[in-house]
């Protein structure tokens, strides 16, 4: 049987959570958008703007009306958040979030719950910007952007499809991965190259030349200063949330760094070669990937990416 959702209620109206409550009122997908966030100042302001229909004045009250409740906080916060929400929610009350890491939350959710609520639909729309608060809205921030979703063996598949639709009518495209393999996976696509922009421009802007660095910035440097311009509190979550696969993909990267150093002083042209060859090769293949709607990586095993011959490869 299909539902309406009238009341839609955004817990933390920032730049995801004001993007999504813009999105819906702007396609008219809902009767009512209620905003709440920690700072009253970021819903009048969501107000002002047309983000939302109403700000919430008391949470509890706001979470029991609504019939979705959308969690945009910052994914340390959501624990905190879902102790002081359990009471309100309807059994009906459909609940997702937009958390950028997806382990860490729905163990969150077991501890407040004990069991992860049927209607809890966890998802990450891979869509953003370095900017955050309410003002950096945008109502088609999501179009054309994928969502992950990472529904668990009990959510009901009544609250995964309505919770796909709504993302489908926000012009997204909607895929399911496994919990875990969602943070692997984000750690290294998303996570990994955010803490070497963070690390990069930290490193060079204590260069005693560093206004020469930042003045004669060119094309790859000005995009990881843009990259490191992301919001502070949003990395320090996502660094202590998705700890374990993070670790990984740095220690992984730190070898292969190594590798590329020994390789510049030794002067070992053919591994140097080896590896610029393998990463161009890997950018082709992976715009394949990327021009279709798969969202895999590809197998370091697959042919396309094998190293080249002759070349040592301590990789593998
Ligand atoms: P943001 O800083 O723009 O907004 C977060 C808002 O949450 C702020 O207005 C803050 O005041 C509010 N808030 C914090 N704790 C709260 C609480 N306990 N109760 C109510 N409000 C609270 O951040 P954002 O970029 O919109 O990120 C929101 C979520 O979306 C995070 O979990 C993040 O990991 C995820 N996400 C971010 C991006 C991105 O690129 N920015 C992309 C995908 C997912």
């Amino acid at each position: 049987m299909k539902r309406t959702l009238n009341k839609v209620l955004v817990i933390g109206l920032g730049l995801i959570g004001g993007s999504f409550a813009k999105a819906l009122k702007a396609r008219h997908l809902v009767d009512e958008v209620i905003g709440y966030d920690l700072h009253p100042a970021e819903c009048e302001l969501g107000l002002q703007l047309g983000v939302i229909d109403k700000q919430a004045t008391s949470l509890l009250d706001a979470v029991a009306e609504a019939d979705l409740v959308m969690l945009a906080v910052p994914v340390k916060a959501m624990e905190s958040l879902l102790e002081t929400i359990a009471p309100a929610l309807r059994s009906d009350t459909l609940l997702t979030d937009a958390g950028s890491t997806k382990m860490n939350i729905i163990e969150a959710a077991q501890r407040v719950f004990s069991v992860v609520p049927g209607n809890f639909v966890p998802g990450h729309p891979i869509a953003g910007a370095e900017k955050s608060g309410v003002s950096a809205a945008n109502a088609d921030l999501f179009e054309r952007h994928k969502v992950i979703l990472t529904p668990l063996p009990d959510t009901s598949s009544l609250a995964v499809t309505l919770i796909s639709e709504l993302w489908q009518s926000l012009g997204a495209e909607v895929l399911q991965m496994e919990p875990q393999r969602h943070d692997e996976v984000l750690a290294a696509t998303s996570h990994l190259p955010h803490l070497l922009a963070f690390s990069l421009v930290d490193t060079l802007a204590h260069e005693e030349e560093n206004k020469d660095i930042f003045r004669y910035a060119a094309g790859g440097f000005r995009d990881f200063t843009r990259i490191a311009a992301s919001d502070p509190v949003m990395w320090h979550d996502i660094c202590q949330a998705n700890r374990d696969a993070l670790l990984d993909q740095i220690d992984q990267f730190t070898t292969g760094l190594s590798r590329l150093r020994q390789a510049i002083d030794t002067e070992d042209g053919q591994t140097l070669l080896g590896i610029f060859t393998r990463a161009r090769i890997a950018r082709e293949y992976f715009s394949t990937l990327l021009t279709g709607t798969a969202y895999e990586l590809p197998s370091p095993n697959s042919p396309s990416i094998a190293p080249v011959k002759g070349e040592d490869n301590p990789g593998e």
